[in-house]
C-alpha cells in the first residue's frame, strides 16, 4: 500500500505512549502522515510502518462513565456536526434553553446516547460561536 491508501483509514499505530489508541490517518501540509485521535487529543505523526489497519469501523469506549459503541470516524465529532452548538437558541443549563435541545439532551442522558442534530426547522445561526 502507498501513503495515500492510508489517508482516511481508521487505524491503530505503533508509537511510544499510545498503545491501544485509535484514530484516522490524514496528511499535513508538508505531506507527512499523522493520526487524528479526536477533538481532545493531539495529532500523532506516523510513518506507514507504524500503521496497523483496523477492520471494523466501530469501537467501544467510556463516555461519561458509560461504555458505548461508536462509529470510529465520528468519535468526538458531536460538537463539530450538531447544529445546536452553532445555534442562538442553545443555552444549556439555563431556563431559556431551546425546548427541543433540552428534550434531546434529557433523552441522551437517560439512554446513554449522543445524538447530533443534523437538520432543524428552528435553527438560528449564532455568528459569534467558535467551535
Ligand atoms: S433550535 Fe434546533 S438547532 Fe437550535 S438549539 Fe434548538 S434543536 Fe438545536
Amino acid at each position: 500500500m502507498e501513503k495515500r491508501d492510508f489517508i482516511g483509514k481508521y487505524v491503530k499505530f505503533k508509537k511510544e505512549g499510545f498503545k491501544g489508541f485509535t484514530g484516522i490517518v490524514n496528511e499535513d501540509a508538508k505531506g507527512d502522515l499523522y493520526v487524528d485521535l479526536g477533538n481532545d487529543y493531539p495529532v500523532v505523526l506516523v510513518t506507514i510502518k507504524d500503521i496497523i489497519l483496523i477492520e471494523s469501523e466501530f469501537e467501544q469506549y467510556f463516555h461519561h462513565a458509560t461504555k458505548v459503541w461508536v462509529r470510529s470516524k465520528l468519535k468526538g465529532k458531536h460538537r463539530e456536526y450538531c447544529l445546536c452548538f452553532a445555534c442562538e437558541r442553545l443555552h444549556p443549563g439555563e431556563n431559556n434553553n431551546c425546548e427541543i435541545a433540552q428534550k434531546l439532551y434529557d433523552l441522551c442522558v437517560r439512554c446513554g446516547l449522543t445524538t447530533p442534530v443534523f437538520e432543524c426547522p428552528h435553527f438560528k445561526e449564532n455568528k459569534g460561536v467558535v467551535l
